[in-house]
């Protein structure tokens, strides 16, 4: 539960103390009982103190690898049926994930996504050129645009995170498809420590079943209502299905497991991106994405900044404090760009696609705004009067210097 009111920020990289963890999707409500956030020690956070292991000789990366090829000898294909899933949608970190597997550890990958909202152009291209390409298959899944649009409009209204119900997809499609290819292992990329996650998840080359699976009569919301309330506004439990968990048992008996390839692999975002751009010609966005300063970084889904822009609401940290504080620990900028960057961008109003979001959730510009206030919380924001478009009368009250 989100507890502390006083805002700090972590003295590596430009995080704040308000940053929350990966959740239990299932269980999230307006009162975020479910979210925990960010750890310190010492006044770092524990997303820097876990990428710091990367590079100062923590980890026995030859032991790493060794573990893995262990693994995957018990499960690696003889007969070219598919021997592991890579959930992606073509963006540079899914791209290097497969290849990995496919060229250096001979394995077999299925790649399989959860469509976007709304593909932009570059992300449609960079989607089809994986499988051109990347020496993969792809399965997508494009969920019915009635239902996706309902249940993003309502995530938004209800939680203010529009994306809840895309990330129950893309989090959970890839374990349905497990299941019915009876394919035992789904990888991942980095490990949720990496950017900040609860203490029993540190070190762990498994995403905990908490994430991804459910217990038989454990209670579910999506966009913040219970599939009865859902039936209401049309949506019922069969349109839900690739966006809903497995059962726990179900899982384990058919030995699916999800593992962080970035636990047995140094993963560095900048050399993934080269790697992209050699094998599947990956395209960087023609122009830099809104909010923060990168051209390369999740520029698949029209929604997609309003998914960073409606966290900045809640949580007062943007898309930038995430993409700098990730620079910084893996060493490609220091702490002072990162903040210079911050105060540059953090701010920026997600204009691009602004009318593209409101037409998608169907609703007006003033109810937007109106829905933002309403999970505004005072020790944040601050009312400085003007204009309303765009937010301009909003200014947060502790800001990175
Ligand atoms: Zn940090």
């Amino acid at each position: 539960m989100i507890k502390s009111n006083n805002v700090f920020f972590c003295n590596t990289c430009v995080m704040s103390n308000q940053k929350v963890l990966p959740s239990v999707t299932i269980a999230d409500d307006i009162e975020h009982t479910n979210k925990n956030t960010l750890e310190f020690e010492s006044g770092k956070c524990s997303a820097c103190i876990a990428v710091e292991k990367k590079y100062n000789n923590q980890i026995n990366w030859k032991d790493r690898e060794y573990d893995l090829n262990k693994i995957l000898e018990k499960y690696r294909s003889s007969n070219d049926s598919y021997d592991c899933i890579v959930p992606g949608s073509g963006g540079k970190d899914s791209i290097f994930q497969a290849h990995i597997l496919r060229k250096k550890y001979k394995m077999n990958p299925l790649t399989v996504t959860f469509s976007p909202h709304i593909y932009t152009d570059v992300g449609m291209k960079n989607f089809h050129n994986w499988s051109l390409y990347g020496d993969v298959p792809n399965f997508l899944f494009t969920p019915n645009g009635k239902i996706h649009g309902k249940l993003t409009q309502l995530a938004f209204k209800n939680i203010l995170h529009p994306f809840q119900p895309f990330i129950m997809g893309q989090r959970h499609f890839a374990s349905h498809m497990a299941k019915l290819f009876n394919i035992k292992l789904i990888f991942m990329g980095e490990t949720q420590a990496e950017y900040g996650s609860q203490k029993d998840e540190f070190n762990r080359s498994d995403m905990l079943k908490r994430y991804w699976t459910k217990k038989k009569d454990q209670k579910i919301k999506v966009a913040g209502l219970t599939l009865d309330e859902l039936k209401d506004h049309g949506i019922s439990k069969n349109d839900l299905h690739y966006y809903l968990p497995q059962d726990v048992e179900e899982i384990e008996k058919n030995n699916i497991q999800i593992l962080y390839l970035g636990h047995f692999e140094r993963f560095r975002p900048q050399e993934n991106y080269y790697l992209a751009s050699r094998i599947c010609d990956f395209q960087p966005n023609d122009m830099r994405t809104e909010q923060t300063f990168s051209k390369y970084n999740s520029i698949d889904d029209k929604i997609d900044p309003f998914h960073y822009y409606t966290g900045y609401v809640k949580f007062g940290y943007g898309r930038c404090s995430e993409e700098a504080s990730k620079e910084i620990r893996n060493g490609y900028i220091d702490r002072d760009e990162g903040i210079a960057l911050v105060k540059k961008y953090d701010h920026e109003f997600p204009k691009r696609y602004f009318n593209d979001f409101l037409k998608y959730i169907k609703i007006e510009e003033n109810e937007f705004y109106d829905t933002l206030d309403k999970f505004r919380k005072e020790n944040l924001w601050k009312d400085i009067g003007g204009e309303r478009k765009y937010c301009k009368n909003w200014k947060l009250r502790h800001e990175i210097s």
